[in-house]
């Protein structure tokens, strides 16, 4: 089951709507490790440039977005492996600047309707009156988790405008749903974050910004006390056996530290089909990148020796012996032997 007890919520409005919750069970056409969610990029390039955030080096005003096909594609193959899961539209862009993302929403939940559909925006458009709380909600996102960069009380009211539930991140009441965890379908809610400027002590601690692969700009960056990583942590990092990143052009990526795509061309892309996923998700690469990340020796990733990420729960310890020490070669399993990365 989804929930981990029965008792109803008080976020949930009625009963009638705890009840649909309830009813949605798990899918793992992968077994145990099925991936535990996606994150897509639906436009790369963003209309803020955060010192925190890699996007800031991408040319100004230069969007590329996905296209009908490649987003159409992907659904297909999430339907496939993974159609219980939650599915974050954000990566190195502003979703909401999409021109076609209403429609896209409602093609989502065709191809994919058992799927919990998350946007992370930065609200500027929510505040613009480019798009509303209602219409995305409606036309089949789950979630629209907001960032604010602009004042709160503006975000509180186009939420309760919305007449969806809503909360605030650091003033939540008790017993709300996460965005983090997959509830099913019918699950409506906005949630209001605070930007990173204004994220209390604890979340910086925590290591919850990172350094993109190094890709900063490191004067606007020393107000978010980050530098370059020369040594990184000795870590595990959980995010290439949950995640599935999707650049722009349907390309897989290492993880959701890559906003500029630099490992695109790495690992294949949707347009592979669902023997290409294979091929990708139990690929000889990553399931080095794997095995090394479980030792703790980010350092002889290629990717992760410039990375200090810390998320919750990155030193769990995720699948088994078996499932790390081999890799698919699109026909069979084989033994996975030292490589160079
Ligand atoms: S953190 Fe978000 S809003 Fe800021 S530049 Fe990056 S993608 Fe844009
Ligand atoms: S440690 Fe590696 S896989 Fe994990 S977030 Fe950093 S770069 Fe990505």
């Amino acid at each position: 089951m989804i929930k981990k007890n029965n008792k109803r919520p008080s976020f949930f409005r009625n009963k009638h709507e705890w009840e649909k919750i309830k009813l949605i069970k798990k899918i793992k056409p992968l077994g145990k490790t099925t991936p535990y969610a996606w994150a897509v990029e639906p436009v790369h390039g963003c209309n803020l440039k955060c010192g925190h955030c890699s996007a800031r080096l991408l040319e100004p005003n230069k969007y590329d977005f996905m296209t009908e096909e490649t987003w159409r594609k992907m659904w297909e193959i999430i339907n496939t492996v993974t159609p219980t899961c939650r599915v974050d539209l954000c990566l190195s862009g502003e979703p909401t600047l999409h021109p076609n993302l209403v429609k896209f929403l409602k093609i989502a939940r065709e191809l994919c309707p058992q799927t919990q559909l998350q946007i992370t925006t930065n609200g500027t458009m929510l505040i613009k009156g480019k798009v509303d709380y209602k219409e995305l909600l409606d036309a089949g996102a789950n979630i629209v988790y907001t960032d604010m960069y602009s004042p709160r009380e503006s975000f509180i009211k186009l939420a309760e405008k919305s007449d969806y539930p809503f909360y605030e991140y650091y003033n939540k009441p008790d017993n709300v749903p996460s965005p983090w965890t997959y509830y099913g379908p019918h699950i409506k809610m906005i949630v209001l974050q605070e930007n990173p400027s204004n994220w209390p002590k604890s979340r910086h601690r925590a290591g919850l910004l990172g350094t993109w692969y190094n890709n900063l700009d490191w004067e606007a960056a020393k107000k978010f006390n980050l530098t370059p990583v020369i040594e990184p942590p000795t870590r595990r990092c959980n995010q290439p056996f949950i995640y599935v990143p999707v650049h722009f052009d349907g390309s897989y990526l290492l993880c959701c530290q890559d906003n500029m795509g630099e490992t695109a061309g790495e690992y294949g892309s949707i347009y592979d089909g669902i023997d290409g996923f294979k091929e990708y998700w139990y690929g000889k690469r990553i399931q080095a990148i794997r095995r090394n990340l479980r030792e703790k020796k980010r350092k002889d990733n290629p990717q992760c020796s410039r990375c200090c990420i810390t998320f919750s729960r990155c030193d769990y310890k995720l699948w088994t012996d078996e499932e790390i020490n081999r890799w698919w070669d699109g026909k069979e399993w084989r033994p996975l032997d030292f490589i160079k990365l």
